[in-house]
C-alpha cells in the first residue's frame, strides 16, 4: 500500500469518527436545549399563573375594601358588623374583615373585639395604596397565619397560600414576592427552596441547582421553580426521542466519508489525484539515424511516479486518461516538462528534434497545438524541433484530424503516424492526410530475420512509404541483424532498445551528448556544441 492510500485510510477513519461523533453531540446538545426550553415553558406558565391569582386576590381585596366605606354606619353597631360578615363572605380571598379605630381593632367580621389587637407593622404598600403585614395571627385563626391589608379604616386577612394555590406537580417550587423581595405568600418548604433564586432573577433562566422562571408586574413577582435533577430526566426522554435520528445522521455521514473515500481510492480517483499533483514525469527515447548512428531526437514517454517513487507504465492509465479526458491535462504536463528539459538541448542543436505522443481527443479538438505554441513563446525552441506523433484512433473524425494535423504543419511541426500498419484502414486514409513520417510498428519490426506470415509486410509498408515520399521511424528494434535489414532496405531512422530504453532527462542528455561527440569528435560543430552544453 502506498503513501498516498494509506493517507485516504487514515483521513477517512478520522473523518468517520468525527462524523459519526458530530450527530451525537448535536443529539445531546439538541436534547439539553429542547429539554430547558420546555421546563422553562412549564415553569413560566406556572408563574403567570401564581402572578394573575395574586394580582386577583389583592384586586378583590381593594374591591371589598372600598365598599366598606360607604354608606357610613355607626361603628361596630349591630348593622356595621353584619355589612363586614356580607363581604367576609362573598370575597372568596378574604376570611376576616376587621374595623380599626386609629391603631386599635375595634371589631370584625366576627363580632366585638375580644381582646386589644393593634395594627401589624407595615411590610409593604402596593401601588393601589394597601398597606401590607404579611405575617399575622387571626383572633380565630387557629395559629394559621394569615396576611392583613389595612386601607383607611379597614383591614381585611388573606390566606397567603391562595396566592400560590396552583395545581403542579409536586417538583414546582411556588413563590410570590413584592419587587422590593418581601415574600408574600407563607414560606412553605416548596417556597424556602424558590427563595433562594436572587432577588434580580428576571424571566427564565438555571443556577446551580434550579431551573427557574419569573413573571412579574408592578408590585409582584411570582416565581416558579425545580430541582435541575427534573430538567436531566426531561433531557434523558429527549435524547431517547432524538437518538434514532442522531444515529441515522452518523450512519449517513460515515457512508458518505467511506463512498467519498472509495472514489478517491479507485483507479480514476487516483489518476485525478496525481493530475493535481503533477506527478507525471517524461522520459526520453533516444532516436537514431540509421545512416549515421547518430541521435537526432527522442520521443517523449510519460510516466507517471507515485509518491513513493514507484512508476507506471503509460499502457497502465493511459487508457483511462483518454476515457476520461484527463489525457489532455497530462499531454500539457508532458509538453511543458519537455520544453523545460530539453530547452537546452533544443537551442544548442537545431537538427534536434522530440517527438510527442497525441491522444486522440488532442487531435480531434485540436487545443494541443495552442498549449505547445503558448510553452513554446519564448523559449527560442523552433516549432520545427517539435514533432507530433498520432495513432489511427486519433482519426475517427478524419475531417478533424485533417484540419489539426495541416494546422500544426502550417506552424512547423512533423507529423509522423505512429503504430503505422496496425490499424485496419491505414491505406485509405494516408493519401488524404497531410503527414511526415510514419513510425513502423513494431509487430513488423519483429518478423525481421524470422519467417512469419507477416515478414513480407514489413518490405511492403517501407516501400509504400518511400512512394509517398514519406520519411520513415523503425520502432521496437532490438538486434543487430534488425538494424541491417532496415538500413539495406532505405528506413531512415530507429528507435529501440537496441540503442536505448526510454531514459531519464539527465541520462537521455548525456546519451544524445556521447551519441554526437563520438560520430563527429570534440571538433564537430553540433557535437561541441553539446558537449559545451
Ligand atoms: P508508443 O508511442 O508506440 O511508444 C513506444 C513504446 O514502445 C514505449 O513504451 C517504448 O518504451 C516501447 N519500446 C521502445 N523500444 C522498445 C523495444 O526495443 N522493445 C520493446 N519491447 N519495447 C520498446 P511505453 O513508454 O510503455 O509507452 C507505451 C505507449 O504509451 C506508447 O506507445 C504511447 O501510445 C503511450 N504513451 C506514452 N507516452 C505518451 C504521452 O505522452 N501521451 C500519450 N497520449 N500517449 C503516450
Ligand atoms: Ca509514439
Ligand atoms: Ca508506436
Amino acid at each position: 500500500m502506498d503513501m498516498r492510500r494509506s493517507r485516504v485510510i487514515a483521513t477517512a477513519l478520522l473523518l468517520g469518527l468525527a462524523g459519526a461523533a458530530m450527530p451525537l453531540v448535536a443529539v445531546s446538545w439538541l436534547s439539553w436545549h429542547v429539554a430547558l426550553g420546555k421546563e422553562h415553558a412549564r415553569l413560566e406558565e406556572v408563574a403567570g399563573l401564581m402572578l394573575r391569582r395574586t394580582e386577583r386576590t389583592f384586586d378583590d381585596a381593594k374591591l371589598a375594601l372600598d365598599s366598606l366605606s360607604y354608606p357610613p354606619m355607626p361603628p361596630c353597631s349591630a348593622q356595621h358588623i353584619a355589612r363586614m360578615r356580607v363581604i367576609a363572605f362573598n370575597t372568596p380571598s378574604v376570611s376576616e374583615v376587621g374595623y380599626f379605630d386609629g391603631n386599635v381593632l375595634r371589631c370584625t367580621s366576627w363580632g366585638d373585639g375580644v381582646r386589644t389587637v393593634n395594627k401589624a407593622p407595615i411590610d409593604y404598600v402596593t401601588s393601589q395604596g394597601l398597606e401590607v403585614a404579611s405575617h399575622v395571627r387571626p383572633q380565630f385563626g387557629m395559629g394559621r397565619q394569615a396576611m392583613a391589608l389595612y386601607y383607611h379604616a379597614y383591614s381585611v386577612l388573606i390566606d397567603p397560600d391562595r396566592l400560590i394555590d396552583i395545581l403542579s406537580d409536586g417538583s414546582v417550587s411556588m413563590s410570590v414576592s413584592t419587587r422590593q423581595g418581601v415574600i408574600v405568600d407563607t414560606g412553605d418548604a416548596a417556597s424556602a427552596a424558590a427563595r433562594l433564586l436572587e432577588p434580580d432573577a428576571e424571566g427564565t433562566g438555571l443556577t446551580d441547582s434550579v431551573v427557574y422562571a419569573t413573571a412579574s408586574d408592578a408590585d409582584f413577582k411570582a416565581i416558579a421553580s425545580e430541582p435541575r435533577t427534573v430538567l436531566a430526566k426531561t433531557m434523558r426522554d429527549q435524547q431517547l426521542l432524538f437518538l434514532p435520528i442522531g444515529a441515522l445522521a452518523a450512519l449517513l455521514i460515515i457512508g458518505g466519508v467511506a463512498w467519498l473515500s472509495r472514489r478517491r481510492l479507485s483507479p480514476l480517483g487516483e489518476l485525478k489525484a496525481a493530475v493535481r499533483a503533477r506527478e507525471f514525469v517524461v522520459h526520453y527515447q533516444p532516436i537514431v539515424a540509421l545512416d549515421s548512428g547518430l541521435c537526432v531526437g527522442a520521443e517523449a514517454l510519460v510516466r507517471w511516479r507515485r509518491p513513493d517513487g514507484t512508476m507506471v507504465r503509460p499502457d497502465l492509465f493511459i487508457p483511462l486518461a483518454e476515457q476520461s479526458g484527463l489525457i489532455q491535462p497530462i499531454t500539457d504536463q508532458v509538453i511543458e516538462r519537455v520544453v523545460d528539459e530539453m530547452g537546452a538541448l533544443l537551442r544548442m542543436d537545431r537538427n534536434i528534434h522530440i517527438a510527442v505522443n497525441l491522444s486522440a481527443a488532442d487531435i480531434e479538438t485540436g487545443r494541443v497545438l495552442d498549449v505547445i505554441a503558448t510553452s513554446l513563446t519564448g523559449s527560442e525552441i523552433l516549432a520545427s524541433q517539435i514533432s507530433l506523433e498520432a495513432t489511427e484512433r486519433g482519426f475517427m473524425d478524419i475531417d478533424a484530424a485533417q484540419e489539426t494535423l495541416t494546422k500544426a504543419r502550417a506552424r512547423g511541426h512533423a507529423v509522423s503516424i505512429d503504430d503505422f500498419g496496425t490499424g485496419y484502414s491505414s491505406l485509405q486514409y494516408l493519401e488524404g492526410l497531410p503527414v511526415d513520417c510514419l513510425k513502423i510498428d513494431k509487430s513488423f519490426i519483429d518478423t525481421i530475420g524470422r519467417n512469419t506470415v507477416k515478414s513480407p509486410v514489413t518490405g511492403h509498408i517501407i516501400d509504400l512509404a518511400k512512394t509517398l515520399g514519406l520519411s520513415t521511424v523503425a520502432e521496437g528494434v532490438e538486434t543487430q541483424e534488425q538494424v541491417e535489414y532496415l538500413r539495406g532496405h532505405g528506413v531512415d531512422f530507429a528507435q529501440g532498445w537496441y540503442f536505448a530504453k526510454a531514459l531519464p532527462p539527465a541520462e537521455f542528455l548525456s546519451y544524445c551528448r556521447k551519441s554526437r561527440t563520438s560520430r563527429f569528435g570534440a571538433s564537430s560543430g553540433a557535437g561541441a556544441a553539446i558537449v559545451a552544453a
